[in-house]
């Protein structure tokens, strides 16, 4: 990690610009905290062994925090698809050392990436939307599979005002092999930063430069003031801002981001 990195990392500690814009808890904020400890005991205790997917988005780092309050035993992965910021991969080893422990990474097949880019070439997802699906499946789906390996249960940060498509998800989703936990699918934009400022939470310093939604560096930029939490995701696209991690449906709901202060 170089000294800017680190600096940006302990600038957002001492108040960065998306606490001082976003947190704003919601008047039921304590009920809406209670009740995502009580499903992260719940899925401890009905599904385990247990596993968090985090994209080192806000949201997961408050779920990562919300674990380590709760004490559950849980692993953590993240999916490194060699396309991440520099900022995102600063941020995997301040998780590390903030909550001392082991956080799992999952990598593509290198020899499924390098074929994908040497017969698409390197910018093969702004071509089409199926090179830019074949370049998530090789990148995140296939990983993906293996991460939740042998789990019962995974745990995410995915809320339901993200977008539309997430706009019908639930705290518990029953899936043939294995329950997903959502354990802050009803909290605002507004309390998760509150959560992070309360608890000096670590958080990626581009969520800073108005990118709500973080993933792959080519595939991310910031958002207008009145756009969508995920329009800077795949923003060429006419699609349904998902990569097929978590829903690959509908289109992304109409929230404008000045509207959750
Ligand atoms: S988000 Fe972009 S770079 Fe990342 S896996 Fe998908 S298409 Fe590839």
């Amino acid at each position: 990690m170089n000294t800017s990195t680190l600096s940006s990392l302990a600038d957002h500690a001492a108040g960065g610009h998306a606490i001082s814009l976003y947190a704003k808890p919601s008047d039921n904020f304590a009920d809406k905290l209670l009740r995502s400890q009580q499903l992260l005991r719940d899925a401890e205790a009905r599904h385990a062994p247990l596993t968090q997917a985090s994209s080192l988005g806000v949201e997961d780092m408050v779920v990562t925090e919300l674990i380590h309050q709760t004490g559950i035993q849980t692993r953590i992965f993240v999916l490194e698809t060699g396309q991440l910021h520099a900022e995102t991969l600063a941020l995997l080893a301040t998780l590390r050392t903030h909550y001392g422990r082991e956080v799992d990474v999952f990598r593509p097949v290198a020899e499924d990436a390098a074929a994908f880019v040497a017969q698409n070439g390197p910018e093969a997802m702004y071509q089409s939307l199926a090179l830019r699906k074949e370049c998530c499946d090789i990148r995140k789906t296939r990983p993906l599979a293996l991460a939740l390996a042998g789990k019962k249960g995974w745990l995410t940060g995915l809320r339901r005002e993200q977008s539309n498509a997430r706009a019908e998800v639930g705290e518990i989703e029953e899936q043939p092999e294995r329950a997903k936990i959502n354990p802050i699918v009803d909290w605002t934009w507004g309390d998760v930063w509150h959560f992070v400022q309360l608890h000096n939470i670590p958080y990626n310093p581009l969520h800073n430069q108005f990118m709500p939604s973080i993933g792959c560096a080519p595939c991310t930029r910031a958002i207008a003031v009145g756009e969508d939490f995920r329009a800077g995701r795949w923003w060429w696209e006419d699609s349904s801002k998902e990569c097929g991690l978590h829903v690959d449906g509908g289109r992304a709901k109409t929230i404008p981001i000045k509207e959750q202060a």
